[in-house]
C-alpha cells in the first residue's frame, strides 16, 4: 500500500503545505488520476482539466501509446548517460530534426534547461562565428518574458515575484517591448556586432497569453538575419500544436511537419521545444539549430545526465506521432475558434465582468474587469473548480484557458456551458 491512498484531499494539502516548500500557490484541488482531457480528485470527483499542466499534456492525461512507449522502454533501459551510446539516442534525434526540419538536436530534459542550452549555444556561436569580444555578447528579450527560474533566466525577468532577491543578477541581457518592432530595430541596431541573439516567446503564455501582431516574427526574425542575430524562438509553451500551428513561429499555416507554406515559415535559428514534447509523461527538452550554430558546442562544453535518456527518447518519439496521428494541431486551431467565438459572447453580455478574450488555436485567456491584486479570477477559478473545471489565475486577473487538445467539439461546448453559468453568477 502507498502511504496516500486512504488521506482525503484536505490531509494531503496540509502534508504538502507542511513539508515541501511554499513555492507554488495551487488551487485547493489534489488530483490522483487523469485520462484524456479528465482529471479526478482524491475522493474521486471528475474535472475538466483546462491547464493541461501549462500546456505539457497536449495529447491528454496517460495517453495510452504514450504510457505504453514509457512502459515498454523502462523494461529495456532507462538511463546510460552520455558516457555510452544507447540505441534510442540516435534514431530519435533523427527523428526530431526530420520532424521539425533542422540539422541537429541538443536534447535536454526541462524548459528552463533548453533555454540556458540555446543561451550558450547563441552566445559561443557569437564569440566562435561572429566575433564578438570575448566577454562582450549581448542577447535582446522582451518585457513580460516568461523563460524559466534558473538564475540566469531570472535575471533578465521582469516579473518581481521571479526576480526579487536572487541576485547578483547574469549581466548581459537587455530587454525591449513585447511586440514593438521599432524597440527592437533600436536595440538591434544599437552595436549589433555585440548582439548574439534576440530570444522571443511567439505567443507570450505566462504573461497572459500575449499575441503578437501578424507578421512580427516575420518582421524579427527578418531585422536579425539583416545584422547577423541569431532569432531564438521558445516554443516551450507555444509549440507542438498547442497554438493551432505545429509551431507558433508558423503563424497560422496549415503544416503539419516542417512547414510545407515555407514563404510564411519564419524559421528561427535556435528552437527551444519542452513540455508537450513528451505528451506530459516524462521531462524531455530539445534546442534544435542548424549545424553551422550547432557545432559551437564541442564534446564536454554541454550536457545533462539524462539528457537524451532512452526513456525520454522513447516517450517523446510516440507522444509526437500522436500529435500527427490524431491530427491535435487542426483539432487546436478548430475548437480554439469556437472557443474565442463562445467566451466573445460572454465578453459582450457581461462587460463589467469581462474585458476581452485573446489567444490562438487551444492558448487562450480570458481578461477579467479588475486589478491585478483582486481575488476576482481566483475566486472565478474556485467556482469553476466546484463546476468541475479546473483553470488557473495567472497575474491576477487573467485566466488562462488551455485543454488538452484530444477534447472533441462536445465536450468544448459542455465545457463553455460551465463557464457561461460561473461567469453569469459572477455578473450578478
Ligand atoms: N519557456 C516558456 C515559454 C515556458 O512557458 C516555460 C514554462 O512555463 C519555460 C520556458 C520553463 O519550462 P520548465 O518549467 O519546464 O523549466
Amino acid at each position: 500500500m502507498t502511504p496516500t491512498t486512504t488521506l482525503s484531499s484536505s490531509e494531503l494539502m496540509q502534508l504538502e503545505d507542511r513539508y515541501g516548500a511554499h513555492n507554488y500557490h495551487p488551487l485547493p484541488v489534489v488530483l490522483s488520476k487523469g485520462r484524456g482531457v479528465f482529471v479526478w480528485d482524491a475522493e474521486g470527483k471528475r474535472y475538466y482539466d483546462f491547464l493541461s499542466a501549462y500546456s505539457a499534456v497536449n495529447q491528454g492525461h496517460c495517453h495510452p501509446r504514450i504510457v505504453n512507449a514509457l512502459v515498454e522502454q523502462a523494461r529495456e533501459l532507462t538511463l546510460t548517460s552520455r558516457a555510452f551510446y544507447n540505441d534510442k539516442l540516435g534514431p530519435y534525434e533523427k527523428y526530431l530534426t526530420e520532424y521539425f526540419g533542422f540539422d541537429k538536436v541538443l536534447p535536454m530534459n526541462t524548459g528552463a534547461e533548453g533555454v540556458e542550452t540555446a543561451i550558450k549555444i547563441a552566445r559561443k556561436w557569437g564569440y566562435e562565428k561572429k566575433g564578438i569580444p570575448n566577454g562582450a555578447a549581448k542577447i535582446i528579450v522582451c518585457g513580460q518574458n516568461f523563460h524559466g527560474r534558473t538564475t540566469t533566466i531570472i535575471s533578465f525577468s521582469s516579473d518581481p515575484d521571479a526576480k526579487g532577491n536572487f541576485g547578483p543578477y547574469t549581466p548581459g541581457f537587455q530587454a525591449v517591448p513585447y511586440n514593438d518592432l521599432t524597440a527592437l530595430k533600436a536595440a538591434l541596431d544599437n552595436e549589433p556586432d555585440k548582439i548574439a541573439a534576440f530570444l522571443v516567446e511567439p505567443i507570450q503564455g505566462e504573461a497572459g497569453v500575449f499575441v503578437p501582431d501578424e507578421g512580427f516574427m516575420a518582421a524579427a526574425a527578418e531585422l536579425c538575419r539583416e545584422r547577423n542575430i541569431l532569432f531564438i524562438a521558445d516554443e516551450i509553451q507555444t509549440g507542438i500544436g498547442r497554438t493551432g500551428a505545429l509551431l507558433r513561429v508558423c503563424g497560422d499555416c496549415n503544416c503539419q511537419s516542417h512547414c510545407e507554406q515555407q514563404a510564411t515559415y519564419t524559421r528561427p535559428d535556435i528552437l527551444i521545444l519542452g513540455k508537450a514534447i513528451s505528451g506530459g509523461v516524462y521531462p524531455v527538452a530539445a534546442v534544435l539549430a542548424n549545424d553551422e550554430v550547432m557545432e559551437v558546442i564541442k564534446p564536454g562544453q554541454h550536457g545533462s545526465t539524462f539528457g537524451g535518456n532512452p526513456l525520454g527518447c522513447a516517450v517523446a518519439m510516440e507522444a509526437l506521432e500522436v500529435i500527427r496521428d490524431e491530427k491535435l494541431t487542426q483539432n487546436a486551431r478548430a475548437l480554439g475558434k469556437r472557443f474565442r467565438e463562445r467566451m466573445q459572447n460572454l465578453v459582450e453580455q457581461y462587460p463589467e465582468l469581462l474585458n476581452l478574450v485573446r489567444g490562438k488555436g487551444l492558448l487562450n485567456a480570458v481578461v477579467i474587469n479588475d486589478s491585478p491584486e483582486s481575488k476576482t479570477a481566483w475566486n472565478i477559478c474556485v467556482s469553476l473548480a466546484e463546476h468541475g473545471l479546473l483553470a488557473k489565475p495567472t497575474h491576477g486577473n487573467i485566466i488562462r484557458f488551455a485543454p488538452p487538445l484530444v477534447m472533441t467539439e462536445e465536450q468544448l461546448e459542455e465545457c463553455c456551458d460551465i463557464i457561461a453559468t460561473v461567469m453569469g453568477k459572477f455578473a450578478k
